[in-house]
Order: structure tokens, then C-alpha cells, then sequence
């Protein structure tokens, strides 16, 4: 009867090890496969550049400009003629809105009060869903967006009001393309901003070709 208990602790031991073996396995296969869902979509490779336009109306001249502290390819946007206020903000290429809300605070920037006190962050805002990891960024908007989360929209589409809500000193809009989430150099109709660093002021002028396609 020695021969007993060993055996007995072993047939009892044994499954026991295999049940925690098991359990362990599972644990780490869940979290190789969270980091998967996780990581895998930040790897895929950008699709090609979509043919970016101007995020205001056809044929108008706008200043695109930076400043020191901006933030390097950042793009605000302030018209060459006419009231800033109120005008038009049209999607650059068309896409899914992935954002249509509010970034850090409004603040009481309007047109009756435009030294009213300021937000912070982005106040109303917009993300544009093109594919291929492209997405681009509409802030200070006057109101809330014209659109909402999961709306398909086309280029040239309006998606809200030139404003001053957030962190803004003057109406205008804030404007930024990203590539497989990092910011990149603005293109409009296929050519460069011009606009990369932050590290000194810089204002430009443009036409808007985001225009009606001509069927
Ligand atoms: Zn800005």
C-alpha cells in the first residue's frame, strides 16, 4: 500500500498543472491578440495620397499661414476678402466623419463677442475618415458641425462655419492632413503647402479648386 499515495498525488497533481498550463496559454493568446487589434491597423501601409483640396469654396484666394508654437505642417486658414465669420468649411476630399464634436472647451468667441473669452484646445471640431490611413482636421468651427460621426461625405461638402471656439485669437480655421496618424506636409490639387516647420512665421496665399465636379 506505500505505492499509493504517490500515485494518487501525481494523477491529482498532474491535471491540475495542465488546467493552470492552459489557463496561462489562454491569457497570453488574449493579450498577443489585444495587441494585435491594437497594433495591427496603426501597420498597415497608407494608401496613395488622395487628391487633397482646400477646405473652403471654389475659386476664393485665402491666406494659409503659421507661427512659432503652432505646430509643425499646421494650417490656419483666414479668407483674403470678405467677413471671416460664419464662411463656409468644406471637406477636402470625401471620406466617413470619425469626429464631429467638441475639443477641450468652446470659450465665448462669436461674431457679437469676438474678444469674448477664450476655450481651450480645438473647441468644435471635425475628423475626415479618407481610407488608407488618411484623415484630415477642421478646428475652431463656429457651431456644431453640419455633420456627424459615421456620415459619409463628399469633397467640397460643407461640414461646418469658420469660427473662433477653442483656443483661437481671431476667426479662422485650423486645418491638418494625416498619414497613418502623424501629421504630414498639406498638399491642395496635388501640390505642397510649402508649410512644414513651425519654427518661423509664414503666410502664403492660394485659389480654392475644391469645385463642383464638372459632369
Ligand atoms: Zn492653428
Amino acid at each position: 500500500m506505500t505505492t499509493g499515495r504517490p500515485a494518487r498525488a501525481r494523477t491529482h497533481r498532474r491535471p491540475r498543472s495542465r488546467t493552470l498550463l492552459v489557463l496561462l496559454a489562454l491569457v497570453a493568446a488574449a493579450a498577443v491578440l489585444g495587441v494585435a487589434v491594437v497594433v495591427l491597423p496603426m501597420l498597415r501601409p497608407a494608401g496613395p495620397r488622395p487628391l487633397f483640396q482646400m477646405p473652403v469654396a471654389c475659386g476664393e484666394t485665402w491666406q494659409l499661414s503659421t507661427y512659432p508654437g503652432h505646430d509643425d505642417y499646421d494650417v490656419d486658414f483666414f479668407p483674403v476678402e470678405g467677413e471671416a465669420w460664419g464662411r463656409p468649411v468644406l471637406a477636402s476630399y470625401a471620406g466617413t466623419v470619425t469626429v464631429a464634436g467638441i475639443n477641450g472647451s468652446l470659450g465665448g468667441r462669436t461674431p457679437e463677442n469676438p474678444e469674448g473669452p477664450r476655450g481651450r484646445g480645438g473647441g468644435y471640431w471635425v475628423k475626415i475618415d479618407h481610407g488608407g490611413t488618411w484623415e484630415t482636421q477642421y478646428l475652431h468651427l463656429l457651431e456644431p458641425p453640419l455633420v456627424e460621426v459615421g456620415q459619409k461625405v463628399a469633397q467640397g461638402e460643407q461640414i461646418g462655419k469658420l469660427g473662433s471656439t477653442g483656443n483661437s485669437g481671431a476667426p479662422h480655421l485650423h486645418y491638418e492632413q494625416r498619414r497613418g496618424w502623424e501629421k504630414v506636409e498639406t498638399h491642395f490639387d496635388g501640390t505642397p503647402s510649402g508649410i512644414t516647420t513651425d519654427d518661423r512665421e509664414q503666410i502664403l496665399r492660394r485659389v480654392s479648386n475644391n469645385c463642383p465636379a464638372v459632369s
